[in-house]
């Protein structure tokens, strides 16, 4: 597999924030968002090919009884099946992280899918290409058609975003606000709680979960955490 960096770290973000977890970030990313954290994984992709056997004895000498399988886009590397069914055979908790934009056979205990919207479309020659991928919404609704056990994390700048998340929301069929998490843009801790009162309100307005980002909280961000 193509990867940027493992590590092991505390969940920063979703349903299992601040769970001591393994991370295997992938490299090679068909998006480009505006807001990118890990540029060095789209917009200038880093990183070496890597067995799944040694990514998976790396894991396992962690001690973490969590993966996250994380991008860039994991769902771009065909190794990924082979790698999420050798974590869980194991005895790891596998989450994948995605945003969704193509459904290739792989397994998992938590799907973490990423939709993305207007705020992150970049400018220039890019735009246009994200833009229509992003769009796509059918291997999204499979994804969480396979994969009940899921959880929607959308980022947000501010309440001009939510009625494109709601549409999104109706679009993709996801109807348990319990699932969806609403996260603030940002690329450094201080940019997160800048965004941060404003996203909590949404959240307390649509019955919406908050996610920290907590690895920029603790951590501040960056690679390897
Ligand atoms: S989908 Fe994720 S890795 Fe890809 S460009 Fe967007 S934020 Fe970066």
């Amino acid at each position: 597999m193509f990867i940027a960096e493992t590590f092991l770290s505390l969940q920063g973000e979703g349903m299992l924030a601040g769970v001591p977890s393994f991370f295997i970030r992938s490299s090679g990313c068909n998006l480009r968002c505006r807001w990118c954290d890990t540029p060095y994984t789209s917009w200038l992709p880093e990183g070496g090919r890597r067995p799944v056997a040694e990514l998976v004895a790396e894991a396992v000498a962690s001690r973490a009884r969590y993966a996250v399988v994380t991008g860039g886009e994991p769902l771009l590397q065909r190794e990924l099946g082979q790698l999420t069914g050798a974590l869980r055979s194991a005895g790891l908790h596998v989450t994948v992280e995605t945003a969704g934009t193509l459904d290739p056979e792989f397994d998992c205990d938590l799907l973490s899918l990423s939709p993305k919207t207007s705020n992150s479309d970049p400018p220039g020659r890019d735009r246009e290409r994200h833009r229509r991928l992003r769009a796509e919404l059918g291997p999204a609704r499979r994804l969480l058609a396979r994969f009940p056990e899921h959880q929607l994390k959308f980022v947000v700048e501010d309440a001009d975003d939510l009625p494109e998340v709601l549409t999104l929301l109706e679009a993709l069929g996801a109807a348990e606000p319990s699932r969806v998490l609403l996260m603030a843009q940002g690329r450094s801790a201080a940019e997160v709680a800048a965004r941060a009162p404003a996203v909590a309100a949404l959240c307390l307005e649509h019955g919406f979960r908050y996610t920290p980002r907590l690895h920029m909280d603790l951590f501040g961000g960056g690679r390897g955490v």
